[in-house]
């Protein structure tokens, strides 16, 4: 890298870092202004270098942030310092993590993650898993792997029987949007009630499982989450695990979310019975305040992997046993390396102290929930041991308030929806706020709710 470039670079991480202090929430430019306020336009002429800095600053420095300690917009947020050290080298290095030829000795970090964390699940040894390119893409593969377990002329003749897979109502969308990328078709999904904690109903599943199979239909895959997206629930994985062996269908639990209390002692019993399903997925990106994108998916069935990810490539895979080429597993041909800032962080913290980042986010939730609990002002959605807090204020609607607070430049949170309520909906998947940032949170949040009238 040039001179100037690795100059300007830290020019402009300075410059962001003090001004992400100062203002922790930008107030968002209008569209309709974009042009006008940016030199955004790409032509013939080469910018000059005055004019090159000064539209590149002025961007970075106009771009929504996301991990300041008040960003509750989604279900990442932080920007884990380690993490971020071990992604900027990967950059450099631009591994393309498809072969050892390539990969060296990244292949090995990404193999000794995947290792590791099978252990952290209780997967029995021979289990195997890979990265890729976040949670929507690593449920997709276990739809696919399970698709071809249960039928292997799918991959040469396209699906031709009726087959049926299941989640929960609260599931993640990527689902839908899976079941029609697969051929699978989204009228065949099985979309199963969930009681009032947003758990999927495991009588419904058990009956429509028998009642399609005495149809002729075929069930072959279920999906379980562990978090859901709003609410933060749980389904009940030991039952729902039983329900799949009776019924000879693979188990995937969809665990973006929770998958990292894996590493706490602590609260890994919200995703016990993991250790049951044929797979799972898990975003590093979400609790762990490592950067987009650090997604896995592990499975019990190592050759299942390979059936349906790999093909021949003499261009590509030139030497090497398949267990060093990863492409040979992969959904993509060219991979970025997603381990490394995994690896660093994990690397300089120990198991241990990746615990303590997921318990001190449930501390935050906790902290969170009784001052809720406390003030008769709000109505609580969700239950104890939620890494989101579900709310109403007095009689605020959630959807203007999430907007005000975004159009002022106070916070940045969004809003949820379980059954026929819409409410707030606040995340602590970030280790590094702290309590202050939490009531200052409510603070400005009541703040502003009370300004609306
Ligand atoms: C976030 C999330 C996903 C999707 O992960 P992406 O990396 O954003 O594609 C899937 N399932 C659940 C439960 C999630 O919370």
């Amino acid at each position: 890298m040039k001179q100037e470039d690795r100059e300007l670079f830290i020019t402009l991480l300075d410059q962001l870092l003090e001004d992400e202090l100062e203002t922790p929430v930008l107030i968002p430019k209008a569209i309709d202004n974009l042009n006008s306020d940016f030199a955004l336009e790409l032509g013939e002429d080469a910018a000059t270098k005055e004019e090159f800095v000064q539209a590149l600053s002025q961007l970075i420095l106009e771009t929504p942030r996301t991990t300041t300690g008040s960003f509750f917009n989604q279900l990442f947020g932080g920007r884990n310092s380690k993490a971020t050290l071990g992604e900027l080298l990967s950059v450099l290095l631009n591994s393309s993590m498809y072969t050892y030829k390539i990969g060296g000795p990244m292949i090995a970090i990404e193999k000794e993650i995947v290792k590791r964390i099978i252990n952290l699940a209780g997967y029995p040894e021979g289990s195997y898993g890979t990265f890729a390119t976040g949670g929507s893409m690593t449920n997709y593969m276990a739809l696919i792997m399970a698709r071809d377990k249960f039928d292997s002329n799918v991959r040469n003749h396209g699906v031709t029987q009726k087959m049926i897979m299941y989640t929960s109502a609260e599931s993640h969308y990527s689902v839908k949007k899976n079941a029609s990328f697969a051929g699978l078709g989204r009228d065949n999904i099985r979309f199963i009630s969930t009681n009032d904690k947003g758990e999927m109903d495991t009588a419904e599943l058990k009956n429509q499982i028998q009642s399609d199979k005495a149809e002729g239909l075929l069930p072959f895959f279920i999906n379980a989450t562990a978090g859901t997206t709003v609410l933060g629930s749980v389904d009940p994985l030991e039952q729902i695990s039983e329900i799949s062996h009776q019924e000879g269908v693979w188990m995937h639990i969809d665990a973006a979310f929770y998958g990292s209390t894996l590493f706490s002692e602590k609260y890994k019993q919200l995703v016990k019975g993991i250790e049951n399903s044929d797979s799972f997925s898990m975003n590093a990106h979400k609790m762990l305040s490592t950067p987009l994108t650090c997604s896995l998916i592990f499975t019990k069935h190592k050759t299942c992997l390979y059936d349906s990810f790999g093909t021949d490539a003499d261009y590509l895979y030139q030497g090497e046993s398949d267990d060093w080429n990863p492409g040979k597993i992969s959904f993509q041909c060219g991979r970025r390396n997603d381990a490394l800032k995994f690896w660093t962080l994990w690397k300089s913290i120990g198991r241990q102290g990746i615990a303590r980042m997921v318990e001190k986010e449930f501390e935050l939730a906790e902290h969170a929930r009784n001052y809720v609990n406390s003030n008769s002002n709000y109505k609580v959605y969700n239950h104890r041991d939620s890494l989101t807090l579900c709310f109403n204020y007095k009689d605020v609607a959630a959807e203007e308030i999430c907007s005000k607070l975004t159009e002022d430049g106070l916070l940045m949170v969004g809003y949820g929806r379980f059954k026929n309520e819409v409410f707030v909906r606040l995340p602590f998947v970030n280790s590094s706020n702290d309590k202050s940032e939490i009531d200052n949170f409510f603070k400005l949040f009541e703040e502003c709710a009370d300004s609306m009238g």
